[in-house]
């Protein structure tokens, strides 16, 4: 997987892949004692791993999601997650009255007869309208597309401006190339334009 994380920031937050590779359900290692110390949560803006109903007291303004377990898996309410995410294609299940979805693949050693339908990365057995099982395969699943995108992006957009402003520093350097700071130089140049009308009226009286 490298070189894969620039590809999942463009389409993905930047907060989903460490929450996704985080374990939850584990005991706080700051708050050992309390007998709520199990991490059941995780801050999106901190993004510093699970944290417990304790510390969620110096996440206050942060937004921070719950994490659910369902038969030893991470799950999450349907209704948190996507308001943030694009779970479209991720199959939903009802657990204790509430939709959730599943945060990582879980391994499904046998199909069942007549299957038709299955997780395009794991090939779990899925609903007919499902693509993905969990949010995990989901980024799995679409980043072969999203190289794509970005190598589209690359000929076009975004390298045009990486190599306007490299030009941009060349210019600078030319013109002085014995001063150090370039951004002082920039400043000072600011006067320079004025110049130009001086140009013009020496041009007229010429002619
Ligand atoms: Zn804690
Ligand atoms: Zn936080
Ligand atoms: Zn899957």
């Amino acid at each position: 997987m490298v070189g894969s994380l620039n590809e999942e920031e463009i389409k993905w937050p930047a907060w989903l892949q460490p929450l996704l590779q985080t374990r939850f359900f584990v005991q706080c290692k700051v708050h050992a004692n309390s007998n709520k110390s199990e991490c059941n949560m995780y801050c999106l803006d901190c993004m510093n791993g699970a944290i417990c109903s304790t510390c969620l007291a110096s996440h206050k303004e942060h937004k921070v999601i719950q994490i659910r377990r369902s038969s030893y898996h991470d799950v999450i309410r349907v209704s948190e997650i996507q308001k943030i995410v694009d779970i479209t294609g991720v199959q939903t299940y009802v657990i204790n009255s509430a939709k959730i979805v599943f945060l990582n693949e879980r391994p499904q050693p046998r199909h069942g007869k007549g299957v038709t339908n299955t997780c395009q990365v794991c090939e779990r057995t899925l609903l007919d309208s499902f693509t993905f099982c969990s949010l995990g395969c989901k980024i799995i699943g679409t980043s072969k597309k999203v190289q794509k995108q970005k190598k589209l992006s690359e000929e076009d957009g975004s390298y045009d401006e990486e190599s306007n402003s490299d030009r941009n520093k060349n210019k600078i350097q030319s013109f002085t190339p014995s001063t150090p700071p370039p951004y002082r130089i920039a400043k000072r140049r600011k006067g320079i334009p004025r110049r130009a009308p001086l140009g013009g009226s020496l041009i007229e009286y010429l002619y």
